[in-house]
């Protein structure tokens, strides 16, 4: 009868909830483990992005990755986020940009000029240390600003509104390239978009992945191309998985590609290989491969 199902519904509800909840206490558990226990378990991969008109290579992006002895692969799509609600975004950025300026200072060893882009979350940009210790770590290194973009999603600076706009204007004054992620995704206003001192969108690969087939991706593509030339700004297109996709947007003036044709993100030994070997890297830093 309706009660039982009533029941049987409620039961199934709560543990559903308990799972969730258990599942987000084990991650941060252990990812307070991984950031402070030499367990070996965080690392970091790099996608390259290339200019459509010179086909090289002008940028990777550092994406981190976690497998943990007990979770497993965690997404960072997934912990990313608890992380961000459990105060240990901090920490998670401090190790991404200690870990990825220590490699972006070997490309600079091995005579690669592409610059390296860092994926800043909401809490980041409202934090002045992360700031003030990615300078310092940076001078450190011997390394510029104008050798790091930084991502940050449309959603974030959307949501944190006028103080974000402050933000943007110091980080592009001290020489950083500031580019803003998954766009098309967060409503952002054409008067909104005006005002913003970035330098680079990137269009969110939901509109990319079906590009060659899809007639509504196209025409919005097209549009979030025409409006980015209006506004004087590069657009990068990410998840780009087919060939046909590519030469869509390099017939419409897409200024740089990031996407499985061209490579999926590697780790640090793994791209040093690619490099070697693509068509994507300036013939005279090949050889300096050996
Ligand atoms: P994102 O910054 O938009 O990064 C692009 C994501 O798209 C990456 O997923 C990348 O692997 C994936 N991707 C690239 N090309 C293709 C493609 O052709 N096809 C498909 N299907 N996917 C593609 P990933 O590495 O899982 O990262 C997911 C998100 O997690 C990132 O989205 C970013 O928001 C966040 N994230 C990753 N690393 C970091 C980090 O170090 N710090 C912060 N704050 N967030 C990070
Ligand atoms: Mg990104
Ligand atoms: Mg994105
Ligand atoms: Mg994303």
């Amino acid at each position: 009868d309706e009660a039982t199902r009533n029941e049987r519904w409620l039961v199934t509800y709560k543990e559903s909830i308990e799972a969730k909840y258990l599942r987000r206490l084990a991650i941060i558990t252990e990812l307070k483990q991984s950031l402070t226990a030499e367990r070996n378990e965080l690392s970091m991969v790099y996608q390259p992005k290339i200019n459509l008109q010179t086909m090289q290579v002008v940028s990777v992006e550092a994406l981190i990755r976690w497998d943990n002895h007990t979770l497993g692969k965690v997404p960072p799509d997934e912990f990313i986020q608890i992380a961000e609600r459990a105060g240990l975004i901090d920490q998670v950025t401090h190790w991404v940009v200690t870990q990825t300026l220590q490699h972006l200072r070997y490309f600079r060893d091995m005579g690669f000029a592409f610059t390296v882009a860092i994926n800043l979350s909401s809490q980041d940009i409202q934090n002045p240390v992360v700031f003030e210790r990615l300078n310092r770590q940076l001078s450190e290194l011997g390394l510029s600003a104008s050798d790091i973009e930084l991502e940050i999603t449309e959603s974030d600076l959307l949501a944190d509104g006028p103080h974000a706009f402050q933000t943007l204007l110091n980080l592009k004054a001290q020489g950083f390239t500031l580019a803003i992620d998954d766009f098309g995704t967060g409503y952002s206003s054409l008067s909104y978009l005006k005002k913003l001192p970035v330098d680079n969108l990137k269009i969110d690969k939901s509109f990319v992945l079906k590009l060659s087939t899809d007639t509504d991706d196209q025409r919005l593509v097209h549009t979030i191309l025409s409006l980015a030339a209006m506004f004087e700004l590069n657009v990068v297109a990410e998840g780009v998985e087919d060939e046909a996709a590519l030469h869509i947007l390099q017939e419409w003036g897409c200024q740089v590609a990031q996407g499985y044709f061209i490579s999926k993100p590697l780790p640090l030994q793994e791209l040093l290989v690619w490099l070697r070997d693509t068509a994507y890297t300036p013939k005279n830093i090949g050889t300096a491969l050996g």
